[in-house]
């Protein structure tokens, strides 16, 4: 229900806009486009037009369009709050959602039927036409093992739970080195931000409350994918945090073996804790002796926002190549990134491997 007080908080975030053109340059959507409409200003003027006049009626593809990768946000002076403004609007003015996208929003609210889906995706995942093999194949090693309890606690979300089954088991190893033990509570959910940015608010409301209720009592949980990370901090406060920050202030026992001269290349999601310099994981990766690391340059949000990687799949792939390009540009051994969504994305169209940074460190510890 979309009432008037509703409406009036979003004409008056909308109202913020000065409309100086500032956030233009920093938006990805733009910068393919050139068009006004696929720009925050455009897209704030916009949603100012459906706050004042709820009898417009969609669909509006350059709302849809949007990858919420808040580059815009970042770069205004007048501090619009454009990510709440976007969320606000989308749960009002839903955006339009193919059958899949659908079907994959109620997967990820469900997950045990989630999970037993992805390993009969594993299963038959070779047998699928090339079409139908839109997520990459699970992991074999899809069981997670940890501590019954620890005051520690890994977030292993929704698709991740099966996908990131391995990388949960190098954090605890990585963890262990520094004297830390850690568990994986069983009954967690979804951090619901796919759902926010789908504008299915009431989906993402009851995620978040689910997860308050398992994590009560913790005192860090341990974000693996920074995609996560915005929605997992506003339900949880200040007892979410990211793996690699956790792990850098615990990590002076931490020794690696000689990388022996690889060559790795770190992205920087826009979802990054600190806005896209993944920092930590860099600080961590210089502990590991003869690894030769590039922070790739910023080449924008490289397209994957949540489902929009199939949505939007034009759009995300041309986001993709700059990225890319700027890996190919240099000989790089693997690619490292933090959020899963971006691996998929990356993986999809390159030939290089891409892991999480965690995964590639753990395999150079020093454990004894
Ligand atoms: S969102 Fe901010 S930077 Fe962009 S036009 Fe409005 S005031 Fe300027
Ligand atoms: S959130 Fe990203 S894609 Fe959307 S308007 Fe802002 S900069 Fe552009």
């Amino acid at each position: 229900m979309d009432s008037a007080p509703d409406r009036a908080h979003r004409a008056e975030l909308a109202q913020q806009c000065v409309k100086c053109g500032l956030c233009l340059p920093h938006c990805p959507t733009y910068g393919l486009a050139q068009m006004e409409s696929e720009s925050p200003r455009g897209r704030i003027a916009l949603m100012a037009a459906l706050a004042e006049s709820p009898s417009l009626s969609g669909p509006f593809p350059h709302l849809d369009s949007c990858l919420g990768c808040q580059r815009c946000e970042a770069a205004c002076p007048a501090d619009v709050q454009y990510r709440t403004l976007l969320q606000l609007t989308r749960s009002a003015v839903p955006p339009a959602l193919g059958l899949q996208e659908r079907f994959m929003l109620w997967l990820l609210a469900h997950k045990p039927v989630l999970n037993s889906g992805l390993r009969l995706y594993r299963i038959v995942y070779s047998l699928l036409p090339r079409a139908w093999q839109i997520l990459p194949k699970p992991d074999a090693n899809g069981s997670d093992y940890s501590p019954d309890r620890a005051d520690v606690a890994i977030f292993s979300g929704c698709v991740a739970d099966v996908y990131e089954a391995g990388l949960r088991q190098h954090l605890l190893r990585l963890l262990n080195a520094c004297g830390i033990q850690a568990c994986i509570p069983a009954q967690q959910v979804c951090c619901g931000q796919a759902a926010a940015h789908a504008g299915k608010a009431q989906q993402a409301r009851h995620l978040a409350a689910t997860n308050r209720i398992v994590f009560i009592g913790y005192r860090k949980v341990l974000l693996l994918a920074s995609g996560c990370s915005q929605a997992l901090k506003e339900s949880l406060g200040d007892s979410a945090q990211d793996a690699g920050d956790f792990l850098l202030s615990h990590s002076d026992a931490l020794k690696f073996r000689s990388a022996g001269g690889l060559r790795v290349a770190l992205h920087q999601p826009c979802t990054a804790s600190d806005n896209g310099k993944s920092s930590a994981y860099l600080a961590l990766l210089k502990r590991i002796p003869d690894l030769h690391i590039r922070l790739l340059p910023d080449r924008g949000c490289c397209g994957a926002a949540g489902l929009q990687q199939f949505s939007h799949a034009e759009q995300a792939a041309k986001l993709r190549q700059p990225i890319l390009d700027a890996v190919a540009a240099e000989s790089t051994d693997v690619l490292l990134s933090q959020n899963i969504g971006c691996r998929w994305h990356l993986a999809n169209g390159s030939t290089v491997s891409v892991q999480h940074p965690l995964e590639f460190m753990a395999q150079f510890l020093h454990d004894t």
